[in-house]
């Protein structure tokens, strides 16, 4: 455990969202940030504390820890096995050969460094969109490894996409076991399939089940072969949930975005798998005119990298390619962060650095020759120019969880040799 206490002191560049103001990132310098007991007590010039441990942040660009929407960490294990194909292509090799194949070790294996890898990158937050559960040993399996980790996660419990069978008892088992309460580090979502990939009874059912427990909802929509019109099928069904996540919706009309939107939900991109696979344009542009909160997410690192800075750079340089106002760099930052945060549910815990909020920020490196010189435009630089190697220091809940650019975890070799050897074995 570290200190109680945390002092980031002398912030070079802090860029964070003001309350008063929170549509644009707003960047101070020479701050310092206090953190107590895990939450963030308080930002300011000059501050001090006793006793508190003190991180020198001089020549460091300090921001609130990215929020990834959507991501399928038990996929890590299959990394640019797919960078060849398209959405069909993927979904044949990675749910139809390889995907049945995954053991609950293998699931641990890969949820566990996966998420790692999202601590590495500065990804302090992931809703892990868990489609793979075959068992309720899969299930223990991926929920103790995003414990180990020490990320904060959304687990989204989900079967596998070409299963016919789907033991909604072990949703309810996961709920009382593991989620008794929805404050802690780990959260627990529903993600089914769906709409666009399932018949309507299963979907009558698992939004049941999902209203029962008290479970939000992330759910893949887009041209699937079963609804065309998912969100319009859910609102003449009386499913159309608050606090509903709904993934990628490239091929969704104007009309289903806005009734995403009404029905208080949001949309989670993957600009650059949905630019890989084929899935359409670009959304942030549509997203914004049809006034849809929207978040970033990874989605597979079966064919694009896992860090969001990967994800910001897609979004931005591919602006012009759809729909809609154009997004900037304060648009897409927001939607790494606080975009995120919201579009989980999550904002009035973590995307910012206000005091109160569970202290979770990334430290980058403000001399890496890559951001020289910064201070035209701090967070155009973050945006077009930062990578996961610029990434020194990570806090999640207050405990740092990589510092000087090195992950703090025990046993990375280990966990990197376990992923191997499951990775090995599934591919053969
Ligand atoms: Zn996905």
């Amino acid at each position: 455990m570290g200190a109680s206490r945390l002092l980031v002191s002398g912030i070079a560049w802090l860029i964070d969202f003001d309350d008063a103001a929170p549509s644009r990132p707003t960047v101070r310098s020479g701050v310092d940030l206090l953190m107590e007991n895990g939450r963030i007590a308080e930002v300011g010039v000059g501050l001090t504390a006793e006793d508190a441990e003190v991180i020198d942040a001089s020549d460091r660009v300090v921001l609130p820890g990215f929020v990834d929407t959507h991501r399928h960490l038990w996929l890590t294990a299959l990394r640019a096995l797919t960078t060849e194909t398209d959405l069909g292509g993927y979904l044949e090799l990675v749910a139809g050969r390889l995907g049945p194949r995954f053991t609950p070790d293998d699931i641990r294996a890969s949820t566990y460094f996966g998420a790692l890898e999202c601590l590495d990158a500065g990804v302090t937050t992931v809703q892990d969109y868990a489609h793979a559960m075959r068992s309720p040993e899969h299930a223990d399996a991926a929920v103790s490894a995003l414990e180990a980790s020490g990320i904060r996660a959304v687990f989204g419990y989900g079967f596998p996409v070409f299963s016919t069978s789907r033991d909604l008892a072990d949703i309810r088992r996961v709920r009382e076991r593991y989620f008794a309460s929805d404050s802690g580090l780990l959260t627990m979502a529903m993600s089914p399939m769906g709409p666009s990939y399932s018949p309507i009874e299963a979907v009558r059912e698992d939004w049941q089940l999902a209203r029962e427990l008290d479970l939000p909802i992330a759910v893949h929509v887009g041209a699937g072969p079963v609804a065309r019109r998912p969100i319009e099928t859910l609102k003449s069904e009386g499913l159309l949930a608050a606090g509903t996540v709904y993934v990628h919706g490239n091929s969704l009309p104007d009309e289903e975005l806005r009734l995403i939107a009404s029905s208080g939900g949001s949309v989670a991109i993957a600009p650059a798998v949905e630019a890989q696979m084929g899935h359409g344009a670009p959304m942030i542009g549509r997203l914004r005119d049809a006034g849809v909160s929207y978040g970033l997410g990874v989605d597979v690192v079966t064919a694009t990298a896992g860090d969001m800075f990967t994800l910001m750079r897609a979004a931005l340089v591919t602006g012009y390619l759809g729909e809609g106002s154009r997004p900037g760099p304060a648009d897409v930052l927001r939607a790494a962060t606080l975009g995120g945060a919201e579009t989980l549910g999550l904002a009035d815990r973590v995307g910012s650095l206000r005091p109160g909020k569970q202290a979770d920020l990334v430290l980058l490196r403000a001399g890496a020759p890559n951001l020289v010189p910064l201070h035209h435009d701090p967070v155009g630089v973050v945006v077009s120019s930062a990578h996961a190697g610029d990434v020194d220091t990570v806090i999640v809940d207050g405990r740092v969880v990589k510092r000087n650019g090195v992950l703090v975890a025990d046993g990375v070799a280990a966990a990197r040799e376990a992923l191997e050897t499951a990775a090995h074995r599934i591919v053969q």
